[in-house]
């Protein structure tokens, strides 16, 4: 088990990681969101360890510090897949786990996460998934378990997994029609838009859509 100081190191890492990616650099907004979701500390220690530096009123990581923000972001991702595709956890409990398990997962085990999940490229959430070795180096890619329903044949049988969107309106009118994760579904047309079957209702879906919900062959 890694110490305490360790874990929020790893924790501070990613949030600044991802931050950056995001767009937001600026230091003093990084650092109150890390005194706040980390502890009140974390920031000095980062600076003297050498893994940030400030750069103005930049923040930047420095190679080690990129490379364990970015490791610990895609561990947390992969973690939120594996929870998701095919433990089938539900979300409030998928980042409380997701949020533990990266700390205790080695390179070695998310790469082989990565490829038990055929290489995914994000998140439940819709947030990308960085590389591993693993990917790129993978002309033995295996299919997912979990794919879009646009990769699905014509009256294949599925559960539904989980709906990748940031439009709620959209996801509450779909669960409302029950599209909820585990539900059966058939699709029944592709063209010219999908329609699948739940529970007896039919709805039309929109091809745009059909690349967001993630079903389980
Ligand atoms: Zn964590
Ligand atoms: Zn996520
Ligand atoms: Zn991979």
């Amino acid at each position: 088990m890694k110490t305490k100081e360790k874990i929020d190191v790893e924790e501070a890492l990613g949030v600044i990681w991802t931050s950056i990616q995001r767009g937001n650099d600026n230091f003093d907004k990084v650092l109150s969101v890390i005194k706040e979701g980390v502890n009140e500390n974390i920031m000095d220690e980062l600076i003297k360890d050498n893994y940030v530096i400030k750069e103005g009123l930049k923040i930047r990581l420095t190679e080690k510090g990129g490379y364990l923000g970015k490791e610990l972001t895609r561990r947390h991702r992969l973690t939120e897949r594996l929870l998701a595709d095919v433990l089938e956890f539900n979300r409030e409990e998928i980042e409380k786990i997701a949020c533990d398990l990266e700390h205790n997962i080695s390179t070695d085990l998310a790469d082989s996460i990565c490829t038990l999940l055929g290489h995914p490229k994000e998140c439940p959430h819709g947030a990308p998934i960085p590389e591993g070795e693993c990917c790129k180096k993978s002309e033995d890619k295996i299919e997912s378990i979990v794919v879009p329903l646009s990769h699905l044949d014509i009256a294949e049988e599925v559960k539904l997994s989980y709906i990748v969107t940031t439009n709620h309106d959209y996801l509450h009118k779909l669960l409302s029609l029950g599209m909820v994760p585990g539900a059966k579904l058939i699709l029944h047309q592709k063209f010219p838009t999908y329609i699948v079957k739940v529970n007896e209702t039919q709805i039309a879906i929109d091809s745009e859509v059909a690349n967001l919900i993630y079903v389980r062959k």
